[in-house]
């Protein structure tokens, strides 16, 4: 998978990543194509698009191809398939098949996948068997994951720990504290901030992406989903990772371009991508 950088000259500029945006939701119909160019325009190069559920892959695939067909025009677009936990009721059992046969389809990574308690418990056993499902079916194919925890960093920890899942991947939204995102870091994950972290409120979050070394750090949107604080009342969009850069620039002390350059890195590095 080649992700074109930007040349100046003979200098490849950075490029920023947005490493978790549903950009196939229909919330984007109107306004995909506009939003891509403009992303493209100032310099994002990728997109890593993660998938939630069957019924939403095939649509989801063909709009990759489709966008990938001219990525002049649009940051480059990395699909990952997987069975989201929050949608418990769409999946079944056969879809484990369907999603072995999916991820040929050019997939970076098996995802979103992980635990969803925030609402509710009550299906957690269905989503742990499912979980633990799909840990296989990535090892097998020998690809990373995206991970989705809320209230279950540490179940999930202990899940990925006990299958010996070794490929690494992304803890998106990430809500843990500074040992949970340590001892990941160590298992080879990479953890995802954005919308959440632009909040002045969000202290305990903002001193945690103080503190992690640079090879551990991402940045997502999750468009349209976790608007920033600059867009609060609106649908997030990937073009909203440029600001929210700046702004985690700000509570990291460090360039921009810097925070561009190692989070795309990070991705290149763990996706096996080609610049
Ligand atoms: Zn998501």
């Amino acid at each position: 998978m080649v992700v074109s950088g930007f040349t100046n000259k003979e200098r490849p500029m950075p490029t920023l990543i947005d490493s978790h945006c549903h950009i196939d939701f229909p919330q984007f119909d109107e306004s995909r194509q506009d939003i891509l160019a403009d992303c493209r325009q100032k310099g994002m190069s990728a997109i890593v698009v993660p998938g939630v559920s069957c019924d939403q892959w095939r649509g989801m695939a063909e709009l990759v191809a489709s966008i990938n067909a001219d990525a002049t025009d649009a940051p480059r677009l990395l699909p990952a398939y997987g069975l989201h936990p929050y949608f418990m009721t769409k999946h079944d059992a056969k879809h484990l098949d369907q999603l072995d046969a999916q991820l040929d389809n050019g997939a970076i990574a098996v995802g979103e996948i992980g635990l969803d308690a925030f609402e509710t418990d009550k299906d957690l056993p269905q989503q742990m068997a499912l979980f633990r499902r799909q840990l296989s079916i990535a090892a097998n194919h020998h690809l990373p994951i995206i991970v989705h925890a809320r209230k279950t960093q540490d179940l999930v920890l202990k899940l990925v720990r006990e299958s010996g899942f070794a490929a690494g991947g992304i803890m998106h939204a990430f809500s843990g504290s500074l040992q949970q995102a340590q001892r990941l870091h160590e298992m080879g994950f990479l953890i995802g901030f954005g919308g959440a972290a632009t909040y002045d409120r969000a202290r305990r979050l903002r001193s945690l992406l103080k503190q992690l070394p640079q090879d551990a750090i991402v940045f997502e949107t999750d468009a349209p989903d976790i608007p920033p604080s600059f867009s609060r009342t609106r649908a997030n969009s990937p073009l909203n990772l440029f600001r929210i850069v700046e702004i985690l620039a700000d509570v990291r002390e460090e360039p921009v371009a810097e925070l561009w350059q190692f989070s795309s890195k990070n991705l290149i590095k763990l996706f096996n991508l080609s610049t």
